[in-house]
């Protein structure tokens, strides 16, 4: 297989994952020996909380070690009806609206693969996470990016959607709290959006990843709980980011019966189903028996981002507001004109320090930078300081038009 003949070109020509090239790239220089700050990937600093762990040893040695039905186990999806209920105050139905996936992406892929044909378009925020775009053209769609606006705080408006909907349009993409500009959709903001896809006949994928994680008073809106809107939204949830197991793969999707079905049954073609052990872990969790140390977790967590961005917003020339929710410091170096890869790519070389170029969510989002905030003192300290050193540097250099 040497020739790349023989590759499908399809797949060749789809841009790699950056957060994920990154975090790679972290760890080969750890590997190595080499000084890394990894500030890539949005991993969570924390291990998953041990009750939670405990819970996936009594299953397995309880034998429960097999292949679960494609739609999942019965105790996880009633597990996930009962939260959806409790916190986002939706009825979701366990036996026909849910199915466990094997994490948030994988959720996508299905949610995509059941909405779209071939030429169908989907519009998908800038900066959105990097993955939605290759997800769409590897299903032979075409993404179609409505840019946020700051002055928007980071939210789509009416407006936005209407510049680029056309004939082609199947399906509104979209992230609330958002990765990784950190913002939340307010309910009205969600109305805009709802009635937009109503009268135009879209559906809607909502990436709910960081739900449980809203900070400053804000608060998730499902976008499902809206009029008019159960029958047209797919919902993803997970447990990567809240529940700090992203290395189990496991999360889940919902949506209207007769979507959900297609999906079920392309996870019985794909993967069969989620892990039998992820999906008893993750049912404990959702079930809310982990609670007391979750929310410690997140109360450290946007504790950090405060500290972290806050520290960041007082370089001069420098923007980044504390997220509404998720855990991203969202740069803003418009203002010292500095693109965001050779950025990048001097704080690797010279500091060690690995963050994400802003281009890698979208070329809207060029003269920003993302770094994951909730770290450790240590770990935010020395970002800080190589930040205010290279940043500072470029700024008399900027003026002088460099
Ligand atoms: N969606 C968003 C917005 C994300 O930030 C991430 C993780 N970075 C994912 C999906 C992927 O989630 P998972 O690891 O559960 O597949």
């Amino acid at each position: 297989m040497s020739s790349p003949n023989v590759l499908a070109r399809r797949v060749q020509g789809l841009a790699d994952s950056a957060t994920i090239r990154l975090a790679d790239l972290a760890t080969a220089r750890h590997e190595k020996g080499l000084p890394v700050w990894d500030f890539s990937a949005g991993r969570p600093p924390d291990s998953t909380p041990l009750s939670i762990c405990e819970e996936a040893m009594r299953a397995m040695r309880a034998g429960d070690t097999h292949q679960t039905p494609a739609r999942g186990q019965r105790r996880y999806l009633e597990a996930v009806s009962g939260k959806l209920l409790r916190e986002n105050g939706l009825s979701v139905d366990p036996e026909r609206e849910i199915v466990a996936t094997l994490g948030c992406k994988q959720g996508l892929m299905l949610a995509l693969s059941v909405l779209l044909d071939p030429g169908d378009e989907v519009v998908i925020e800038d900066p959105a996470f990097v993955s939605y775009g290759p997800a769409i053209e590897m299903l032979g769609g075409r993404p179609v990016a409505a840019p946020l606006r700051a002055e928007n705080g980071f939210r789509w408006r009416r407006e936005d959607l209407e510049r680029v909907v056309g004939d082609r349009t199947r399906v509104l993409l979209f992230c609330s709290p958002q990765n990784p500009a950190g913002s939340v959709y307010s309910r009205d903001d969600l109305r805009q959006i709802a009635d937009f896809a109503i009268e135009r006949d879209l559906a809607v994928i909502v990436d709910e990843i960081y739900e449980r994680m809203t900070w400053q008073g804000r608060e998730h809106v499902c976008l499902r709980s809206l009029d008019g809107m159960a029958e047209r939204t797919v919902g993803l949830m997970g447990t990567t980011k809240a529940f700090a197991m992203g290395g189990w793969r496991v999360g889940f999707a919902y949506g209207p019966e007769a979507a959900v079905a297609q999906m079920v049954k392309l996870q019985a073609h794909y993967q069969t189903s989620a892990g039998s052990l992820s999906q008893r872990a993750a049912a404990f969790a959702y079930r809310g028996q982990a609670d007391e140390e979750l929310h410690a977790m997140w109360a450290s967590w946007f504790e950090s981002c405060q500290t972290l961005c806050r520290a960041v917003d007082r370089i001069p020339g420098v923007r980044c507001r504390v997220p509404e929710g998720g855990f991203y410091g969202w740069i803003d170096v418009r203002g010292l004109g500095l693109k965001s890869e050779p950025t990048v790519t001097r704080l690797i070389d010279e500091y060690g320090m690995v963050l994400v170029p802003g281009v890698a969510f979208g070329p809207a989002s060029e003269g920003f930078l993302r770094l994951t905030a909730a770290k450790s003192t240590e770990q935010i300290e020395r970002v800080v300081e190589a930040l205010t050193e290279a940043l500072t540097e470029a700024l008399p250099r900027f003026a002088e038009g460099d």
